[in-house]
This record gives structure tokens, C-alpha cells and sequence, in this order.
């Protein structure tokens, strides 16, 4: 059967040459890097290699601000409890990220709160856009942190984050600037060089290196609790025996992710288009929700009214076409997005909405396949929703 994998926000395929790099560390090349023998060597000079192209990855001045991690999520949970650890005090407690960040944010922001941290949560508006002026309207001088995600996963929303970054350090040059960049990775240009911002965590998984691989880029001079204790790994920022072949893949990833840039900032976004036209031109039901100015080339959000979205993931599913409905993270539970909540898409959507994502495998045969198959599962879906009248009116059914 024919597979159409629509679903690259969630995990992404590993690529052929990364795992290729990885391989030798496996087998002959697995001494531990912290070891003195010649071997050792050949794995912590594998690791400062691939430690050079996350660095030139992310556009940071120095290989010495990248920190491995096991994936995004200790990324964001060392950045933000390192911080709130480090710096808060009984007077300075204020800490602030946005409605549509990824749980591993929002649930670090919760058990904050629980320790007795005050939190802002900044909204969006229809377009699934952050207003800058409100969210720096709530730094004060008691505000240690900001954490803004770099594009959102389920919409592919842009976020502003070196404006933000450099307009919070000009009210307060004490707060730090923590950004999730997993779904900025691979899909458009990073340079963090030049920013204001302090912490930048990505993830392996996303961009077609292995899951349980990905990096914290902390900015020179910056400070934190360590979150994981130990030996002196990572400079001690984060202790325990370095992952090394997935390090080596992550390195390797890095550096195909930035020579294919170009590729899918114009043929991923050709083919994402493609896919968006189609199914919104086929169907009356179907609304846009990724209506963000700026967006990723890979992902489109789209809800279909009337329909629900559970069900045409499963029909979808028995075609071959993979795509997600909220993110993987929070599926299994009924509730509606909370990126979608957010930004105020109205019910009768809201639970029929489904994300499609690409990467740079996808090809022109599978968004022909899922423009011809996408609209047909919704017509059939149509006949047994509760909405005939509305799915009449709108032309679905006769
Ligand atoms: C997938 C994802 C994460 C979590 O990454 P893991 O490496 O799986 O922990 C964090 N933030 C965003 C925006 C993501 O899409």
C-alpha cells in the first residue's frame, strides 16, 4: 500500500547519510569520549565535530555555547528551571512565555507556579500572531525569563523572537530569553550569533536525525543550575556519558538541514502550497487556521467544519495518509487544541482540524495522492455527520 507521510512535525524519517556517520560508533568506535586512550580520542574529536555543526547550524559564534541534550524537552527544562533556579528570588518571581507554546514549556511554567512563581501567559490573535507590544507591555524589573517558541508545530506560526528577545533585554537587561527552536530547525534560517537571545533548544527528531538526540545553545557568559548532576560532561552544564553516535548523527543532520535549506524554503513550500490550494479549493468546509504572515514552508493547519477530526484521521489512516490532529503530544486526549483555542477558531472547526506537514522527502506524487484522497474522505464524512443541513448548505452534500 501506498504511504503518504504528512506528519514530519511529529517525528521526521532518519536520513540514509546520517545514519551512515552513526554507524562506526556503534560498532568499532564506542569508547567512552571522557577516556584517555587513542580510541577515546576518535570519539570526543567526533563530538567536537558535530558540536562545530550545530554551532554553524544555528549561526552561533562558538561551538562552546552548544550543550547535548537528550532531546527538546530536557532542552527547555534545563533552560527554565536552570534559570528560575539561578536567578529567582522572593521579590524577582515574574516569568512569562506565550498560550501556544509546546507543553514541554507549559507544563515547566505550571510546576513553576506551583513553586511559587508568578506567570504571564501571552495570547495570539486570529491569525494565530503574537502581539509584541503586550507581551513586552508585562516585562518588569521583576521578571526573570521570557520563553517564546520560535515557529509553533501546530501552525507553523513565526514568531518574532530576536525583536522580542532584543526589546525585553531594553526594559530589562536582567531577564533571560529562553526560545524553543525545535520547528524552526531545518525550515528556515537561524542565526543566533547576532541575538539577544540565551537559550535555543532543538531536536534531532524533527529535522531527520534519530529521537533521543538534540541541543541547548546557551549564549557565553550566561548562567544556570544544571539540571542533570554528575561528572563533568559538557563542560558540567549537563553531566552523564555523552550520547555519541546520535551526537555524530544530530552533527550530521545539522549540516544536511542547512545545505537543504534552499530546498525547502522553495520546493517543500511549492509542494506544502500545492496541498493547501487544493484541499481548500475542493472543499467549501475547509478553513485555513495556519493564517499567520509568517509561517514555516512545510506545515498547513486546516479545519474542516462539521467534521470530526478523530474520524478523519482515521480514514485518512486507512489510505495510507498520515497527518495529526493537535499535536502527537497531546493526542489520545479529546481536547481540542489549545494552539487553536488560542487563536479563537470557532467550534464548529475547531474539532475537525488537521495538520499537514512535509519535509524534504515528500514528493509531488504523494500531495497529488492526499489532493485526491483528502477531499473524498471528507465528502464521505459528510454523510454521517449530525450537520446535514449545515454540510447542505455549504454544497457537501445534495
Ligand atoms: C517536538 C517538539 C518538542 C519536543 O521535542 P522532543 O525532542 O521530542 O522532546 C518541543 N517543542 C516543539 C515546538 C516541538 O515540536
Amino acid at each position: 500500500m501506498k504511504e503518504v507521510y504528512l506528519d514530519n512535525n511529529a517525528t521526521t524519517k532518519v536520513d540514509e547519510k546520517v545514519l551512515e556517520k552513526m554507524l562506526p560508533y556503534l560498532k568499532e568506535n564506542y569508547a567512552n569520549p571522557s577516556s584517555m586512550y587513542n580510541t577515546a580520542r576518535i570519539s570526543a574529536k567526533a563530538i567536537e565535530k558535530a558540536r562545530e555543526q550545530v554551532a554553524d547550524f544555528l549561526g552561533a559564534d562558538d561551538k562552546e555555547t552548544i550543550i547535548f541534550t537528550s532531546c527538546a524537552t530536557e532542552g527547555a527544562n534545563t533552560a527554565i528551571k536552570g534559570v528560575v533556579e539561578q536567578f529567582s528570588t522572593p521579590e524577582n518571581n515574574h516569568i512569562i512565555t506565550s498560550q501556544v507554546e509546546h507543553p514541554c514549556v507549559l507544563s515547566t511554567y505550571e510546576y513553576l507556579e506551583k513553586k511559587g512563581m508568578r506567570a504571564t501567559y501571552i495570547g495570539v490573535n486570529e491569525n494565530g500572531e503574537l502581539n509584541i507590544d503586550n507581551l513586552l507591555s508585562k516585562v518588569t524589573p521583576q521578571t526573570i525569563l521570557v520563553s517564546i517558541m520560535h515557529a509553533n508545530n501546530e501552525t507553523g506560526a513565526i514568531y518574532p523572537v530576536y525583536d522580542i528577545a532584543r526589546e525585553v533585554k531594553k526594559i530589562n537587561s536582567n531577564t533571560k530569553v529562553f526560545v524553543d527552536g525545535v520547528q524552526a530547525a531545518g525550515k528556515i534560517n537561524i542565526n543566533l550569533k547576532d541575538s539577544d537571545i540565551d537559550f535555543y533548544s532543538i531536536s534531532g527528531h524533527k529535522f531527520h536525525a534519530p529521537k533521543g538526540v538534540g541541543a541547548l545553545y546557551v549564549k557565553k557568559g550566561n548562567l544556570f543550575q544544571p539540571f542533570m548532576l554528575g561528572g563533568h560532561q559538557e563542560h558540567s552544564l549537563r553531566a552523564g556519558t555523552q550520547n555519541t553516535p546520535y551526537i555524530v548523527g544530530l552533527g550530521e543532520a545539522a549540516r544536511l538541514a542547512k545545505e537543504s535549506l534552499n530546498y525547502e524554503l522553495t520546493e517543500v513550500k511549492r509542494l506544502r502550497d500545492k496541498l493547501e490550494n487544493g484541499i481548500l479549493k475542493a472543499l467549501n468546509n475547509a478553513k485555513l487556521n495556519s493564517k499567520s504572515k509568517e509561517r514555516v514552508p512545510n506545515t498547513t493547519n486546516i479545519g474542516f467544519e462539521y467534521i470530526e477530526g478523530e474520524l478523519i484521521l482515521l480514514y485518512l489512516n486507512d489510505l495510507g495518509i498520515y497527518a495529526s490532529s493537535g499535536s502527537a503530544c497531546t493526542s489520545g486526549s479529546l481536547d481540542p487544541s489549545h494552539v487553536l483555542r488560542a487563536q479563537k477558531v470557532p467550534f464548529t472547526s475547531l474539532h475537525g482540524s488537521i495538520r499537514f506537514s512535509l519535509s524534504r522527502f515528500t514528493t509531488d506524487d504523494e500531495i497529488d495522492f492526499a489532493i485526491e484522497n483528502v477531499p473524498k474522505v471528507i465528502k464521505k464524512l459528510a454523510e454521517i455527520s449530525p450537520f446535514q443541513d449545515e454540510l447542505k448548505g455549504l454544497g457537501l452534500l445534495n
